[in-house]
């Protein structure tokens, strides 16, 4: 792993404000330190944003709000997700194992990056770790891979099973940036890989996932 700095901060302000070029948040860390130890990613500045108070799941008149940092076991197990979103509650006990969904939070969910094994390969070409440099799993293992919204550039699915619930259930994703606090339907979100499958979602620089709305079901 490459050396980095580390910082907590305790307000979102603080947190978008701390953002610069290199830095990473850190939530559970079940995605970012695997692909640090592996030098996938290589962040000089590291933000724990753990004492965000971005925790709640409360219900309104508007639907289901999930914190950002709330933590995938926590949803699945919330009384008003299992009877009102059960579908959401299935897709977070099908995700990963009981000790990962203890750390993982909703918000590095939706940001996972793919398990291409080549992705996750530095000694593989890979145009989403190093643009241009080509897609091993074109020509190489790929029976997990995506069947549609590919390119001649990349094959990989996003690996995320609450996103894709979540996009059934035309769920917004809440953002703050410097530039002020946005809502993106999650449909909208992600990005296909084109020509530049290293961009995969409509996140700007230093902007911090807030939470999710989930409308109310029809139920
Ligand atoms: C062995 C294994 C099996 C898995 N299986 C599954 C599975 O079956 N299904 C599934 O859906 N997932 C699976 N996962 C992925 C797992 O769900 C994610 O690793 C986890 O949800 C990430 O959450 P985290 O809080 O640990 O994110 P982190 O690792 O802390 O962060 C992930 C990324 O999101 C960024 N980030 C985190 N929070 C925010 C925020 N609020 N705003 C902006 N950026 C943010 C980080 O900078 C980083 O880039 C698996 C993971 C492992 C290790």
């Amino acid at each position: 792993m490459r050396p980095f700095d580390f910082a907590q901060v305790n307000t979102v302000h603080d947190a978008i404000g701390h953002t610069g070029d290199g830095s990473a948040y850190l939530a559970g860390g079940t995605t970012l330190v695997d692909l640090m130890k592996l030098e996938v990613l290589t962040p000089s500045h590291v933000l724990d944003i753990n004492r965000l108070l971005l925790r709640d799941v409360r219900l309104d008149g508007r639907g289901l709000h999930i914190g950002a940092l709330a933590r995938m076991s926590a949803v699945a197990t919330d009384r008003r997700v299992v009877t009102e979103y059960p579908v959401l509650a299935r897709a977070l006990l099908a995700s990963a194992s009981g000790q990962l969904r203890n750390m993982a939070s909703i918000g590095g969910n939706l940001l996972q990056r793919t398990r291409c094994g080549y992705f996750r390969d530095i000694t593989t070409p890979c145009n989403k770790r190093q643009p241009g440099s080509g897609c091993s799993a074109l020509h190489g293992e790929n029976r997990t891979h995506a069947v549609l919204g590919t390119s001649d550039q990349c094959v990989a699915t996003h690996a995320s099973d609450l996103a894709v619930a979540l996009v059934a259930l035309d769920a917004v994703v809440e953002l703050a940036g410097r530039t002020g606090q946005r809502s993106v339907p999650l449909a909208d979100f992600y990005r296909e890989p084109g020509t530049t499958p290293q961009v995969e979602n409509d996140l700007r620089p230093g902007e911090l996932i807030t939470g999710v709305i989930v409308p109310r079901t029809a139920g």
